[in-house]
């Protein structure tokens, strides 16, 4: 009889927890992960909203487009005399030189911002009888929107899941998530989509920027304090 060991074969079948981290989950797998991870934002931010103060799709589309590399709380500081002097679309296309940059020179690059209120102005007055269009396509035309303003207005103002913001907090947690691998922010938005149902996606994008701002920052992220941190592996966080 041979005096050898009998070997046996390592066993290497893989926590859920590590075939994340590895990025071995199947597409069923991670859109239930969503689901629970969702769940949890849910019961963790039960408030969450849109946090630019807005009335209606006029007020909103000039609040995002100022909301660009600005916080929402400074362009809630600098809106309300906006939106108490330009009323129309068209207020905003004839708007004196100079003195709408003076208006919005808070939320930063005023310059640009204030040509394209002008500009987006122009179109919606000129083209859409001074209503903000609701469709993908015609918001996409607009000067300075791109997706991600168009789907905050189209989920916001209208009511409509097209696809799924996508902003420097949303990217940053479905990364660490590991919902996506992804750095441009359409193919982020592709891989969101794929897993969070359409009727969920505007409330989904407001629960990931609460979690952004509240827990899951983006130098240090309180993974300790973190209601999903059983269901995320925490791509890239040291
Ligand atoms: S566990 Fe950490 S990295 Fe993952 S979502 Fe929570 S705070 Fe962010």
């Amino acid at each position: 009889m041979s005096s050898k060991k009998p070997r046996y074969r390592r066993k290497t079948s893989l926590t859920p927890r590590r075939r994340r981290a590895r990025r071995l989950e199947r597409p069923e797998e991670k859109r239930r992960r969503a689901r629970l991870v969702f769940s949890r934002l849910a019961r963790a931010y039960p408030d969450a909203r849109c946090s630019l103060d807005a009335s209606t799709p006029l007020e909103l589309l000039v609040a995002t487009i100022l909301s660009a590399q600005c916080t929402d709380a400074r362009v809630n500081r600098v809106t309300p005399l906006l939106f108490s002097k330009y009323k129309t679309a068209a207020d905003y296309a004839r708007a004196p030189a100079g003195e709408l940059e003076r208006d919005i020179r808070q939320t930063g690059f005023f310059n640009s911002k204030a040509r394209s209120l002008r500009l987006a102005g122009a179109v919606i007055a000129a083209e859409h009888a001074g209503r903000v269009p609701d469709t993908m396509e015609k918001l996409l035309k607009l000067p300075g929107v791109g997706r991600k303003t168009a789907n905050v207005i189209l989920g916001n103002a209208f009511g409509k899941n097209e696809g799924f913001v996508v902003d420097t907090h949303i990217g940053r947690l479905a990364r660490r998530l590991a919902f996506t691998r992804e750095t441009d922010p359409r193919k982020v938005e592709n891989d969101l989509t794929a897993i969070v149902p359409r009727a969920k996606r505007t409330l989904a994008a407001h629960q990931l920027i609460f979690h952004g701002r509240q827990i899951c920052h983006a130098r240090k992220p309180l993974c300790e304090a973190c209601p999903v941190e059983p269901l995320c592996p925490r791509i890239g966080v040291a």
